[in-house]
């Protein structure tokens, strides 16, 4: 089996979708990404950039076993999936892990976001099998050999073992998860819908420390945040981060590279590229996620390469891994 390990951005924006011309370079589409390890399939959150995603998995005859992993509920993270082509495949098994909602078990949202006032087609309708939990804090998640489950713990398993542990962040509304993906020594933090504190989110440094990735929140420029914008209202408390809050994790876990995710939607794809030139400074190796950025890990070394942002983007960057 192939050792090979990508990450692909499909949907990068916050809060809602952001079509037009101003928003073409970076992508309009909510929150998704796809880990593609060996031949598994994970995918995290279903905002709607899990749409193409989807009909891609169909098309190139992925979508037999898939993970999709909730970071919370909001619905720029789920708004996807009632599109999410391999959900109606007969032959696709989905395990769809996450938190609870807050009154709510995780099924029931996902019920209710597809109830018939609101959807034309219930959960109950989409003909693939589906494995839905919510999964704690203290659980790991494991896909080996054995297959896809939740365990209590990772002592024990094999190499090949794809291992998934969670950090529960209170700075969100609601609360979120944030993961860790960790598979042949390389590891994928995803960190989205989170907001930084004054002195670093130590909780979060201590979980993210050593990634190769990580995949932060920084839906704010420090300007937007503070209110220091005309017209603007200040952010803080909002739950999501600045350039700065994702650059000092970054720094203080010393990952590998960083990823500016989860942009607001009101951001133009020149703001979103000051962010990135500001996050550069702040830590050298930082990108703004874009639709089509793949990052891809390959046993042999292969140096870091950045590239220009490209409209649904076939550059790929490669990562030294070790
Ligand atoms: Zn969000
Ligand atoms: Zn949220």
């Amino acid at each position: 089996m192939s050792n090979e390990m990508r990450v692909k951005f499909w949907g990068v924006r916050g809060s809602y979708p952001t079509p037009g011309a101003e928003t073409v370079k970076y992508g309009g589409n909510t929150s998704s990404v796809e880990v593609q390890a060996g031949d598994r399939t994970i995918i995290l959150d279903a905002g709607t950039g899990i749409i193409p995603l989807g009909r891609e998995l169909a098309r190139t005859k992925r979508a037999g076993e898939i993970l999709l992993l909730f970071s919370h509920l909001h619905h720029d993270h789920t708004q996807g999936f009632p599109f999410f082509v391999p959900a109606y495949m007969p032959n696709a098994k989905l395990h769809i892990y996450g938190p609870d909602g807050t009154h709510k078990t995780m099924k029931n949202v996902l019920e209710r976001n597809q109830s018939s006032e609101t959807f034309p087609l219930g959960l109950r309708d989409m003909a693939s099998s589906k494995d839905i939990q919510a999964v704690r804090e203290s659980q790991v998640i494991v896909w080996d050999e054995e297959g896809v489950r939740v365990a209590e713990s990772s002592v024990g398993l094999s190499d090949e073992a794809l291992v998934i542990h969670i950090h529960k962040s209170y700075a969100h509304p609601g609360g979120v998860f944030i993961y860790r993906i960790t598979w042949h020594g390389k590891s994928v933090v995803y960190a989205t819908d989170t907001e930084g504190y004054v002195g670093t989110d130590k909780r979060l440094v201590k979980f993210a420390k050593g990634a190769d990735v990580l995949i932060h929140d920084a839906q704010y420029s420090d300007e937007h945040y503070w209110g220091q914008l005309d017209g603007l209202p200040a952010t803080q408390g909002f739950g999501h981060s600045t350039v700065t809050m994702a650059g000092e994790v970054a720094a203080s876990a010393r990952t590998g590279k960083l990823v500016l995710f989860h942009h607001d939607p009101s951001y133009t794809d020149d703001m979103v590229a000051d962010m990135e030139k500001k996050a550069k400074r702040l830590f050298t190796n930082s990108v703004a996620a874009y639709e089509g950025l793949e990052i891809v890990f390959r046993d042999e070394n292969m140096s870091v390469e950045l590239q220009t942002p490209a409209i649904h983007g076939r550059d790929v960057q490669y990562v030294q891994n070790g």
